[in-house]
């Protein structure tokens, strides 16, 4: 230990010549020690971070013939009145990574499902701790190929792997399986139940080429969800962006759509996102067709929208 200065005696001098400034008479620090005020920085970050949980928020129930209610981020309730389903739920975060809103509902308060669906193995869409938490393991979960085994594990009984294109089915509900483009495997998913279509975009990226695909086999949609947080993380675009979300949205026209996906924060630079990225996927929607302006329907965590047809 070093000596400290005695009271009320003269300070040590330091001059700048002194041995410890000169860089060639250290070893090189390794470059985890030169990072460490940046490992230390994002680790207080992390250590503080926790979602607000609005434990008070009901489910209301509704008699539409679809009902779509935002949890958080790219996490919904998707309500085919007799068969619920539970989309990407995502209540544990790993940090640094997690939502700059509200939870919307808590798993507790959550409505009986009657399955659940995994678009990819992202923490933001597959969250293994809610997966355990989840305490019905009899419900069928649908997953893309891959994710079973892990699913099973958890206590899962009803595990579906859905190649793309194949079908599968919850309650009453028909689930397609359609392909999305993401830096891993990724299912987006076309759910028909009560004579009513619901396209589950996930966090694709874009690819004309493919929406046109998508809606060539469902050339009516009712409903789509569409990511369009405009995400970037390490420099990797996640998901679309406001504006590229409004070009699928002239290809695929489905007579609503709610965007999500945009409920994502992390620490800069290393996160970029979209401010206010669902109003500028509205406004963009509506520079290509201001009568489409009313097809955006902007969901608050936690509210809900109906669907009668
Ligand atoms: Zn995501």
């Amino acid at each position: 230990m070093n000596s400290l200065p005695v009271a009320g005696g003269p300070p040590p001098v330091v001059r700048f010549d002194s041995p410890q400034f000169h860089r060639k008479n250290h070893p090189r620090m390794p470059p985890t020690v030169r990072l460490l005020p940046l490992i230390i920085a994002l680790g207080a970050s992390l250590g503080c971070y926790a979602p607000t949980v609005q434990r008070t928020r009901t489910y209301h129930p509704s008699d539409a013939d679809l009902s779509v209610t935002r949890i958080v981020h790219s996490s919904a309730v998707i309500d085919f009145p007799e068969t619920k389903i539970l989309l990407d739920p995502w209540y544990n975060p790993t940090p640094p990574f997690g939502p700059s809103e509200p939870m919307g509902l808590s798993l507790e308060n959550l409505p009986p499902m009657r399955g659940i669906l995994i678009t990819h193995k992202h923490d933001d869409h597959f969250d293994a701790d809610t997966l355990r938490d989840y305490p019905n393991k009899s419900l069928r979960v649908i997953v893309p190929p891959g994710l079973g085994a892990q699913v099973r594990a958890m206590g899962y009984q009803d595990v579906v792997e859905l190649e793309q294109w194949d079908r599968s089915q919850i309650g009453s509900v028909i689930v397609t399986a359609v392909p999305a483009r993401q830096s891993v495997l990724e299912n987006g998913y076309v759910l028909q139940g009560n004579s009513v279509t619901l396209y589950v975009a996930g966090d694709t990226r874009f690819d004309g080429q493919m929406f046109r695909e998508i809606g060539g086999l469902f050339p009516t949609i009712d409903a789509a969800l569409f990511p369009v947080g405009g995400i970037r993380i390490f420099g990797e675009q996640l998901d679309m962006s406001p504006e590229e979300a409004a070009d699928a949205f002239a290809i695929l026209k489905p007579q609503h759509v709610i965007p999500y996906h945009y409920g994502l924060t992390g620490p800069m630079p290393l996160f970029l996102g979209t401010s206010d990225a669902e109003k500028k996927f509205q406004d963009a929607v509506a520079k290509r067709d201001e009568t489409a302006r009313k097809a955006v329907v902007i969901l608050e965590p936690g509210a809900s929208w109906h669907h009668y047809r």
